[in-house]
């Protein structure tokens, strides 16, 4: 075989579909966000970021860099093994508690990102429980996808956010069969929030462990930034709850918060938890300051809805397609990957706004986007440019707007 011939063939496949994907190399500068400097290109070298999961800005928030620095000075770089052997520190330790505290578990434990924590958690519970059916979510994410896979337990896909769909599915299996049903609570794509209360409804009724997947929402919503299901009232029913430090904590890493017992059978039965080196302390440290921070404070949490219905309703009142939800992401439908890719070039290379075109397979063809996430640091000033450089964009494309209520 010509390997070289196959990869390039591969490759101009994905550009002749307009899905080939161009990094924007950026050089985030501590204290500016969501300002960047963009190496490379031709447009300009400040840009103003509009697509960041850093939603709240915590990755540059003083406590965070403050814990960070202090742990590097004290710890060092790296952790110095797996958390088997000579990997676990005390600030892992401590950040566990902190989570566990936040999502009022018994336990929590920590993986190198949110990736791996679905993929590992999910992978062993389905593989260890002996003959465990796994009931997905049409949505989910591909680390869910691919933990169940790997798992080769049972599984099926129930219709997305379809409680009533998941209860015939459940219904028709063996009462005494184990299982499980996993879920987001805020899909990242579209930015639809799970009917939590009725999903769990359902779960109960039916003997089931619900497995959540809080990544686009802990730090965000609820009074301690515990997630959609603290803001319900329901996370004490709910068996795993799976969160990211890496978007609204800033940072890097992936955690499961469940019962003690849980979370031991994970630590002692997954790969993807022994056999890989642990986060850095220096790292967790950090993380832990930011979930501490966003316990105490909700400034941020509030700053951010606040800019979201501002550039939400901005938006609409120029006549750009936003599609509708109740979550801090704001997907501007554009439903061709050529015109997306072309659309966030100008963005980048005439304006300098900073908005990656998303396309198959990460939304389904016909519905490519922006994803445009508004944090509590971006200005009046950068709204007003935002809007009028898509609302320039849309003219000039012809593109067709929504009709504006009078
Ligand atoms: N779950 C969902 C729903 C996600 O969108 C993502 C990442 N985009 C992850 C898990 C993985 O999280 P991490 O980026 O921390 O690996």
């Amino acid at each position: 075989m010509d390997y070289e011939a196959f990869f390039t063939g591969a490759l101009d496949e994905l550009k002749g579909e307009g899905r080939y994907r161009i990094f924007a190399e950026l050089e985030r500068r501590a204290g500016a966000y969501p300002r960047a400097r963009r190496h490379g290109g031709t447009g300009p070298d400040e840009v103003t970021v509009w697509c960041s999961n850093d939603y709240l800005g915590m990755g540059q928030h003083p406590k965070v860099l403050g814990a960070i620095h202090d742990t590097l000075d004290r710890c060092g770089a790296g952790a110095g093994g797996t958390r088997n052997i000579a990997g676990t520190t005390h600030q892992h330790v401590c950040l566990e508690r902190e989570l566990a505290d936040l999502h009022g578990k018994e336990s929590a434990l920590l993986f190198t990102s949110g990736y791996v924590s679905n993929w590992a958690a999910l992978g062993t519970l389905g593989a260890r429980i002996p003959n465990l059916v796994i009931l997905s979510d049409a949505g989910n994410h591909a680390s869910m996808i691919e933990g169940i896979r790997h798992s080769r337990a049972e599984r099926q896909v129930f219709a997305h956010n379809d409680w009533r769909d998941l209860d015939r599915r459940l219904a028709a299996l063996p009462k005494d069969q184990p299982k499980l049903v996993a879920f987001e609570s805020v899909y990242s794509m579209d930015g639809d929030i799970a009917p939590i209360a009725e999903i769990l409804d359902v779960c109960e009724a039916h003997g089931a462990m619900s497995y959540i997947d809080e990544v686009h929402a802990v730090g965000l919503y609820g009074p301690r930034g515990g997630g959609i299901a603290e803001r319900e009232g329901l996370m004490d029913r709910i068996t795993v709850i799976e969160g990211t430090l890496g978007k609204a904590f800033g940072v890097l890493g992936g955690y499961i918060a469940a019962s003690s017992a849980l979370c031991d059978f994970v630590r002692s039965f997954s790969s993807g938890f022994i056999f890989t080196t642990a986060l850095p302390p220096a790292l967790a440290a950090g993380a832990a300051a930011s979930i501490r921070h966003l316990k105490d404070s909700s400034e941020e949490r509030q700053g951010q809805q606040d800019r979201v219905a501002t550039v939400r309703a901005r938006l609409k009142a120029v006549g750009i397609p936003v599609m509708d939800n109740d979550s801090h992401i704001i997907p501007v439908m554009v439903g061709n990957p050529v015109h997306c890719k072309q659309i966030s070039d100008w963005l980048l290379e005439e304006y300098g706004i900073y908005v990656q075109p998303i396309n198959y397979p990460t939304v389904p063809r016909g519905t490519e986007r922006l994803r445009i996430t508004p944090s509590p640091v971006h200005t009046a000033e950068d709204v007003d440019k935002l809007v009028d450089a898509l609302s320039e964009i849309w003219s000039r494309c012809a593109l067709s707007r929504v009709a504006v209520a009078a």
